[in-house]
């Protein structure tokens, strides 16, 4: 006999905690199955840990500009990796055992540690136990992909999770994939004092923005002496003594890179192989992405599936908003779709950049008439007052409804500052709004009103 419930979750990342806590609170069964550990991707190696090691990279990299700001520091800066590694692991940790916590104590909630695969729509196994729902929600979340790259099983490769164990300096980190994740492992390596080269397939650094964002954050990388290797199209691994060769060209003898370890940092898959999902009627796209209509719900009456494993976003916040979408939906009769979600992410090198909306060359690609506003970080003041002026900012409105289309906000403190643009674009409010708001001295978004009072036609 199944053990019936009125709700099973499967995993712990940034849906299914929240979701069981508001389930709970309506006064529904919840059993909640965690394989690892809780909190997910984010927490244990993703962006609380990254973000906090980017941290420690930003303390090696502002101590050795000292002397800029006329700060004395009498002898050489140096980085404790093991130290920096247990910092980390002191800030995820906390936060896991948060996570662990809150579930434990939760009302009408009972966890389970172990693998959960279907049985059927209605029930899952875990640790050998039957569990039966109504309702069932993935959040299952992904791992690194392991691209089939000749060679690369002959060396001990790393991805974001094993990096999560290293309290060493790389003597030379080659980092494969110039995206997100990569670009922020390979400044902070450089910032610990790695050498570090950023191997890109592509011909440019994160290809998904516009070219002028892509030349900015590789002037940044290189201005630190990151080595960016773009149009490596056929690459091959392979082991030279101690040594790892990555080869860049397709006949992989002449242009290639020699370097201690290699990071894979080149796309996601989602943990949807394991789960048992053809006893279901459960439909993945050809990459594993489990179907979802706009309100999350699976091809299986009863089933949803939250967070990266649908595809429909990759991030901490869309994860959430996936939660807020279904319970809303579920417990309070609402019709929230996730068609309504504006793109918006941040890339955390230092300095970040911040991004809301189309890039330009959506833009373009629309069709629309619009017009677009530039400032270089040179021309913003308290860019200029904290020594940090690498980057732009660059906003985009249509010029027919003057709504906002998209921004992208390269330098100090474009992480914070596109949000200002991001929350004009929920409110549906015309740019002018924005351009009349008086903002507070000094800080970078008060030139986000100037940039809209500079727009020409794109
Ligand atoms: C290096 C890195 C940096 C990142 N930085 C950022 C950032 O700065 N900002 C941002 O917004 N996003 C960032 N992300 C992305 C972010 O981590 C994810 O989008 C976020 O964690 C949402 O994941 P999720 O909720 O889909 O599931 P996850 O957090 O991946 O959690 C899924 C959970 O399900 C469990 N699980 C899987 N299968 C089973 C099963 N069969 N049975 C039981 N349990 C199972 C897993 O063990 C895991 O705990 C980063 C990702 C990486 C890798």
């Amino acid at each position: 006999m199944a053990d019936a419930f009125d709700a099973i979750i499967i995993g712990t990342g940034q849906s299914g905690p929240a979701l069981a806590a508001r389930l709970s609170a309506a006064g529904r069964r919840v059993a909640i199955i965690e394989r690892k550990r809780f909190g997910g991707t984010c927490v244990n190696t993703g962006c609380v840990p990254t973000k906090t090691l980017v941290a420690s990279a930003y303390a090696a990299h502002l101590a050795r500009r000292a002397a800029d700001y006329g700060v004395v520091i009498n002898g050489a800066v140096g980085v404790d990796m093991k130290h920096v590694k247990a910092r980390k692991d002191r800030v995820a940790g906390r936060s896991s055992a948060a996570v662990e916590k809150w579930m434990k104590g939760l009302a009408r909630c009972t966890v389970f540690e172990g693998h959960a695969r279907f049985e059927s729509p209605a029930s899952v196994t875990v640790n050998g136990a039957a569990l039966s729902a109504p309702n069932i929600f993935i959040n299952v979340g992904g791992r690194a992909l392991v691209p089939p790259i000749p060679g690369l099983h002959q060396v001990d490769f790393l991805t974001n999770s094993s990096m999560m164990e290293v309290d060493f300096l790389p003597r030379h980190l080659i980092v494969v994939g110039g995206s997100y994740i990569g670009l922020e492992f390979g400044q902070m390596y450089r910032r610990f004092g790695a050498e570090v080269t950023i191997v890109e397939k592509g011909p440019r650094l994160i290809a998904r923005e516009d070219e002028d964002v892509s030349q900015g954050v590789a002037e940044i990388l290189r201005s630190e002496g990151v080595g960016v290797e773009t149009g490596a199209e056929c690459m091959t691994v392979t082991r030279r003594g101690d040594n790892v060769v990555v080869g860049l060209d397709c006949d992989g003898a002449r242009r290639s890179v020699e370097g201690s370890h290699v990071l894979l940092a080149v796309g996601r898959v989602p943990n949807t192989d394991d789960l048992a999902l053809d006893r279901t009627g459960i439909e993945t796209d050809a990459r594993g992405y489990i179907i979802v209509d706009d309100q999350l719900r699976t091809t299986a009456a009863g089933v949803w599936a939250l967070g990266d494993c649908n595809g429909r976003g990759a991030f901490t916040h869309t994860s959430y908003n996936d939660y807020e979408i279904v319970a809303d939906n579920l417990l309070n009769g609402e019709q929230r779709s996730v068609a309504e979600r504006i793109t918006a992410y941040g890339l955390f090198i230092d300095p970040p950049l911040g991004r809301a909306g189309m890039t330009e060359a959506e833009i373009r690609k629309s069709g629309r008439k619009a017009l677009v506003g530039k400032r270089p970080m040179t021309r913003v003041g308290r860019a200029v007052e904290k020594g940090e002026t690498r980057g732009f900012m660059k906003v985009a409105v249509d010029a027919d409804s003057k709504q906002i289309l998209g921004a992208a906000i390269l330098g100090v403190g474009g992480d914070e500052a596109i949000h200002c643009i991001l929350d004009t674009m929920y409110a549906k409010a015309p740019y002018t709004t924005l351009q009349r708001s008086v903002n507070i001295h000094p800080t970078v978004a008060e030139l986000i009103p100037t940039v809209l009072g500079e727009l020409q036609p794109m």
